[in-house]
């Protein structure tokens, strides 16, 4: 066996369960949550026995989760598993012909459907219904066991949930499955643009590894080699079999196997830098003005794999970059945060408020915390122009998203220009996470690049 391959072996979901909690090199102690994960063709048949790894009383019934078309992808073969091994179930099964939310509405929906002598729940689906699931299990204190219907986002291992809670888009922590099932007779039929949506938010982990190790040059953030080694192991396989075909059991078991390992890696790292930068900012601003403004949006993985050519081609231009102290400290004393922060009410709505508010205690905008960074990036420039040269070629990633018949521009998806750069500007606003604008703003190159990539 070569030694790619060994490092490959290595690095999959079986072998790190199978390695247990370690200290790793970086210093921490790496924990996964989810305790099992069975992918491959046939595996739903492998589901009485992960229920009984869980300690299901015979004597109780399994809360199966779904809504019409997950119900329609896989219920026939879940259904038969469980007749099959003598396992009571009580369904609901929601309307899938209207898009779901995850708002008050429908978690409200599931628990008045739900049936006490349950003592396990079952989700077969994706998204957000697995969003739904994980709080239900979480708050219910119960075993959780999803059954994967499309390799779509990588919210599968996981401990939060992505939700609508006060009409404003937020993160809840929540539960991760115990066992993610990924069946991939099950998932090579799902829809192509869900597991285009899942490539996209795989995709996005090129920069978002980047950006947690500028973070570590500039910010001195916790980094970890071998999380990221995890992460682009993973990401090589899916380019690989993707190569392939998209709908090949292949490429559906390197991407769901890619995103269980997303939900790993961010559990070692503690932090969600392994999983998210710029790109998904992109994608969070679109969502929360979908919520407010009801402007275009689309699945979280195609948005996801936008956000990542645009930041492809943030980062080509950062390249040709070189810092100067003195136009990056006049710009930072030019900016008008107050001015700003109306951009991002008459932008954004309610969600602007919980920016504005987090920077209060985060202090992103603090002159002397920049002077201070400022100084780390020029003296590092050399350093962080290495990072930046490992990010594939954003032409590179734009024809193999066109190739697998993913969207690569806001246009396709029905955005404006005045949207793209709206969110670009607001990608430094979402968290307080070191990223590519937070960079350019801090050497006073920011309206530049909106200039260059996003004009209006
Ligand atoms: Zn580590
Ligand atoms: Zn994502």
């Amino acid at each position: 066996m070569s030694n790619t391959n060994k490092q490959e072996s290595d690095y999959s979901v079986a072998a790190l369960l199978a390695r247990g909690d370690y200290k790793c090199a970086c210093g921490k102690m790496h924990r996964a949550i989810i305790k099992r994960a069975v992918i491959g063709a046939g595996v739903i048949a492998q589901l009485p026995a992960q229920i009984a790894l869980e300690g299901h009383d015979n004597s109780k019934k399994v809360f199966v989760l779904a809504d019409t078309n997950t119900w329609g992808a896989a219920g026939g073969k879940v259904a038969a598993a469980l007749q099959g091994a003598g396992i009571a179930y009580t369904l609901y099964c929601l309307d899938g012909s209207v898009r779901l939310e995850p708002d008050e509405h429908l978690l409200g929906s599931i628990m008045l459907h739900w049936d006490l002598s349950c003592d396990l729940l079952v989700t077969v689906g994706t998204g957000v219904l697995n969003d739904m699931g994980k709080i239900v299990a979480g708050v219910a204190r119960l075993p959780y066991i999803v059954v994967g219907t499309a390799p779509s986002m990588d919210g599968y291992a996981s401990n939060t949930s992505s939700t609508i809670r006060d009409h404003l888009k937020v993160s809840v922590d929540s539960k991760c499955p115990d066992v993610v099932i990924g069946d991939t007779d099950v998932l090579t039929k799902a829809p192509d643009r869900m597991i285009q949506a899942g490539i996209g938010d795989m995709l996005a982990k090129f920069i978002s590894v980047v950006e947690w190790h500028i973070g570590n040059i500039v910010a001195g953030e916790y980094y970890c080699p071998e999380v990221v080694a995890i992460m682009t192991t993973a990401l090589h396989k899916i380019i690989d079999a993707a190569k392939g075909g998209l709908r090949t059991h292949e490429t559906a078991a390197a991407v769901m196997e890619g995103m269980i390992l997303s939900g790993i890696a961010v559990n070692y790292a503690g932090v969600s830098r392994p999983a998210s930068g710029i790109e998904h900012y992109f994608s969070h601003i679109w969502d929360m003005r979908y919520v407010e403004f009801n402007t275009p949006c689309d699945l979280h993985g195609i948005q996801c794999g936008i956000g990542t050519v645009n930041a492809l081609r943030i980062y080509e231009l950062i390249k040709q970059m070189k810092p100067n102290r003195e136009q990056a400290l006049a710009y930072v004393k030019s900016f008008d945060y107050g001015a700003w922060c109306d951009v991002l009410r008459k932008n954004l709505g309610g969600s602007a408020e919980a920016m504005i508010h987090n920077e209060a205690r985060e202090g992103k905008y603090d002159v002397t915390k920049h002077a201070a960074r400022l100084e780390s990036i020029i003296a590092r420039w050399d350093e962080i122009m290495t990072v930046v040269n490992e990010l594939p070629a954003a032409a590179e990633i734009e024809a193999f998203l066109k190739q697998v018949g993913a969207p690569v521009s806001p246009a396709e998806i029905g955005l404006s220009k005045a949207e793209e750069r709206f969110a670009f500007l607001a990608t430094k606003d979402v968290r307080d996470k070191y990223i590519a604008s937070r960079l350019l703003w801090d050497i006073g190159e920011l309206d530049n690049v909106a200039d260059t990539l996003f004009p209006v």
